[in-house]
């Protein structure tokens, strides 16, 4: 029996895991729950799965359930200190990193330190803070499971491989949502046009990363942490289809690929049995059904976002950390209505320019989890400048 506590149960990736655990009673119990504000559907999740402990991010939520708890009453706990409580619950074997953005870094640091077997499906957390977390992981011993399809794909082909034989990484991308808008078109976009993502089902952060191509760009600092090739022979390639989700190609010019259908539930089953494979009883691909898969490559002038990435993850240091967390805020202004689409890129790079003339000021940059926090923490006062500057513009009055 695996013992599975889950930081933000109540998002995309939560709500997913729970139906896969659910599938097998008889291998995985839930010991532990975190959520920010959807009490109700958290109240369910309590009701069904029976957490010993669950966490909100405020003390008035906490209450909240207190009060409407009819029966079941697991340990309630609020905030920083509650997430790390769930994180590093003693009963606790996997953990499911589910909690968006950067909020997940510390109470993912947290139970890495603790020995847990991660399930990461929080990516920001490596490209903000990639060396520690994997330097973390090594020195605790604790495994880190992707629960990112392309990463997923790519940690299958890599099974029974020698990294040194690896010649490059291919990350699949869907395109997104305005892979065939004109360029010319891209101001006038609405967070409704851009939340409406044709493949996969995701929380909104991510859906508008996936509209910009941020989210492939974050992927190739993922894989570069995960599995230690340089950014530069981490490629990405346009495949509209979404049925091959990722490949490896070999040093003699063999290319492995994981293929399957779109859904989430495959590479969090994965990550959560694994190295076992368990039946399932949802949809298999049919090839037959998709006779056709077609492959472009990415189109950076379109997608800077794309470029700006490939750039943060050469740079290294703390740039890949202000990439993040100016996407973060960039991406919340926009759905907010208080940016436009084609700002989101410019604002992340006028804050990662201002980040690398900062730095030369203070050249001994580290991967200290405080210098991690204090370019977090710059970056999100001079991004919410930005964000405030540009909205009060004119030009963004509609
Ligand atoms: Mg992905």
């Amino acid at each position: 029996m695996k013992r599975v506590a889950i930081l933000g149960s109540t998002g995309s990736i939560g709500v997913q895991s729970l139906e896969v655990i659910a599938q097998f009673p008889d291998r995985f119990t839930v010991c532990g729950l975190t959520a920010n504000s959807q009490t109700e559907m958290l109240q369910r999740q309590i009701e069904r799965f029976r957490p010993d402990i669950v966490a909100v991010m405020e003390e008035r939520y906490a209450e909240k359930l207190r009060q409407t708890r009819n029966g079941y009453g697991p340990a309630l706990c609020a905030g920083l200190d509650g997430l790390i409580a769930v994180a590093t619950h003693p009963e606790a074997d996997l953990v499911i990193s589910a909690l968006p953005g950067s909020a997940g870094l510390i109470p993912t640091l947290r139970a890495i330190q603790a020995e847990k077997t991660i399930a990461l499906a929080n990516k920001e957390i490596l490209v903000m803070a990639g060396e520690l977390v994997m330097r973390t992981a090594a020195a605790a011993g604790a495994q880190i499971l992707p629960i990112d399809s392309e990463h997923c794909a790519i940690h299958q082909c890599l099974a029974g491989q020698r990294i040194e034989q690896v010649e490059r990484l291919i990350l699949t991308c869907s395109g997104g949502p305005f892979r065939d808008v004109d360029r010319s078109a891209f101001a006038s976009i609405s967070p409704a046009d851009a939340l409406a993502h044709p493949v996969w089902e995701m929380g909104r952060k991510v859906t508008i990363d996936s509209a910009t191509l941020m989210n492939k760009g974050f992927e190739v600092i993922e894989a570069h942490w995960l599995f230690g090739l340089p950014v530069d022979r981490i490629d990405i390639v346009i495949h509209p289809q979404s049925i091959i989700h990722s490949m490896v190609e070999m040093v003699d010019g063999s290319i492995l690929a994981q293929l399957g259908v779109p859904d989430m539930r495959l590479p969090i089953q994965y990550a959560l049995t694994f190295p076992e494979r368990l039946n399932v009883s949802w949809q298999r691909l049919d090839l037959m059904q998709r006779r056709e898969l077609t492959f472009a490559p990415p189109d950076f002038d379109k997608f800077p976002c794309l470029r700006l990435a490939y750039q943060a993850g050469q740079a290294g240091v703390t740039v890949p950390t202000v990439l993040s967390t100016a996407d973060e805020v960039a991406v919340e202004a926009f759905l907010q209505a208080r940016i436009g689409f084609s700002d989101i890129p410019d604002i992340i790079a006028e804050t990662i320019t201002a980040h690398e003339h900062r730095m030369d000021d203070a050249p001994n940059g580290t991967f200290s989890l405080p210098s991690i926090l204090e370019a977090d923490v710059w970056a999100r006062a001079f991004c919410a400048d930005l964000v405030n500057t540009s909205s009060t513009n004119p030009l963004h009055v509609s």
